[in-house]
């Protein structure tokens, strides 16, 4: 009979159900954050919690910056690569007054050491050159390894990635950017750059690009299969970055010449309006401190506005407000992220250190909430370039502005880190409880820049990872 069936089906599905949580009065989730909460005092435990812990999405990951300093010497021992005695920069091809590397290794047994605390934070001691100079300048010191091996750089980075339990990586990257500023060159001499006519600039760009665009998404397809073929994805054993699904991020050299950095844009967008590159956003990096980068900032704001309305499918995230007083006169402390929402149309911004440095930074505060532009918060990176940290840092007034936030590593390779330790600082910091370390992680999917289908599926995801999580946890007490 089926009413008898029915019956039985539900006296077995009342058998079934697990009675755990009602027995011990909580869910895995409220149990999970209950054990979490006796971690506090024991930071191993709290580091061991935490690698376990499903962490979504790293938002902001440039691929240069995120590979260790070891991975990068072995690359160029094997290349036959040579050193720089005076500054320790790895050169390929070796040139006149370089040492290989086989021969200085051999002869001195802490040169290995030496290399990586100089294309690194490792161990550094402000003494003559400053924490945020060591830092940016390790990026020319490694700089002609990564040239020769991008594939590599982002197999390594998405492998990393796994490592700290993250499922959506979105890498900044930069392909043919070489391309755009050969372009800006070539058509400066019948059209120099004009700030106010950005259409008769983008034009004289035009027979340049018809070629440059397509060819740089084909560059962009080949070299993800290289990163996929680098790990393996295909084999019997591929690595664990393959379960990682990675979205690329253009990036743009700010510190360019006005006509270089307008080519620069244009690629990007072009590059991220197009789903076929695997890119899906522009961002602008090197130093926001740096004389040109702030002599042309509201122009660069005006040119990424400029292209949005041409490529609307782009999306739009910038450093912004990477900056203290230490840095820069008090004017460009006044409006970078303003600017960069305001003008630019950012939706989303890179650390974001300044703001209540801003003028009426309550009101942009209000505004970054309502809007929900998310900010990028890197620990690590702030504490080692700007030297701020703890109280000094603006985390909580995001927070109790409601201003949606995720924490991600910046250059986990170049700061010694990764996702699982700043996820590790920002709770030994501020006291973070288990439920606000999942809205971060909520936060950096929900905020990615995937499609809707695609990010809905990342979210699925995600909770399930939880569930799954929390469920360990719960058995652990
Ligand atoms: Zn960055």
């Amino acid at each position: 009979m089926p009413f008898r069936h029915l019956f039985v089906l539900i006296a077995l599905l009342a058998a079934l159900t697990p009675l755990a949580g009602a027995q011990s009065g909580g869910s895995d989730a409220a149990r999970t954050a209950a054990r979490f909460e006796g971690m506090r005092a024991k930071p191993e435990a709290l580091l061991a919690f935490l690698s376990d812990m499903p962490k979504g999405a790293d938002l902001h990951d440039h691929a240069d910056g995120a590979v260790y300093a070891e991975d990068m010497l072995a690359w160029a021992i094997a290349d036959g690569a040579c050193y720089t005695p005076a500054t320790l920069a790895l050169i390929e091809p070796c040139a006149g007054g370089d040492v290989p590397l086989a021969y200085g290794l051999g002869k001195d047994p802490n040169l290995s050491a030496e290399i990586v605390r100089a294309l690194s934070m490792q161990t550094f001691a402000s003494r003559t050159e400053s924490g945020h100079d060591h830092f940016f300048n390790t990026f020319g010191k490694f700089g002609a390894v990564n040239a020769r091996h991008p594939d590599r750089i982002l197999a390594a980075a998405t492998s990393d990635a796994a490592r700290s339990r993250v499922q959506y990586l979105e890498l900044m990257t930069a392909v043919d950017i070489g391309a755009a500023r050969d372009a800006a060159k070539a058509v400066a001499v019948a059209h120099p750059f004009e700030p106010a006519n950005f259409d008769a600039d983008d034009a004289a760009l035009d027979a340049a690009f018809a070629k440059i665009v397509p060819a740089a998404i084909a560059h962009a397809r080949a070299l993800e299969a290289e990163r996929l073929a680098a790990l393996r994805c295909a084999s019997a054993q591929p690595d664990r970055g393959c379960l990682v699904m990675v979205r690329y991020i253009q990036s743009v050299i700010r510190v360019d010449d006005p006509a270089s950095v307008f080519a620069q844009t244009r690629l990007a967008f072009a590059l991220a309006n197009d789903s076929r590159s695997g890119f899906v956003a522009i961002n602008y990096v090197a130093p926001e401190d740096a004389p040109v980068a702030v002599r042309d900032y509201v122009l660069h704001m005006r040119i990424i506005a400029y292209f949005h309305k041409k490529y609307p499918r782009a999306a739009i995230a910038l450093h912004a407000g990477e900056l203290t007083p230490a840095f820069v006169k008090p004017a460009a402390l006044a409006d970078h992220i303003r600017q960069a929402i305001e003008v630019a149309g950012a939706t989303r911004i890179g650390h974001g250190v300044d703001v209540l440095g801003e003028r009426d930074a309550a009101g942009l505060l209000r505004e970054m909430a309502s809007k929900h532009v998310l900010v990028e918060i890197a620990l690590t990176s702030n504490d080692q370039i700007l030297n701020v940290r703890g109280k000094a840092h603006p985390l909580p007034a995001y927070l109790a502005a409601g201003v949606p936030v995720a924490l991600v590593t910046d250059d986990a390779g170049v700061s010694r880190s990764d996702l699982t330790h700043e996820f590790l600082r920002a709770t030994l910091t501020y006291g973070f409880t288990y439920p606000q370390l999942k809205t971060f992680a909520r936060n950096s999917v929900a905020y990615g820049f995937l499609p809707r289908t695609e990010k809905a599926a990342m979210e699925r995801e995600l909770e399930r990872a939880f569930t799954a999580f929390e469920h360990e946890q719960a058995l652990l007490q």
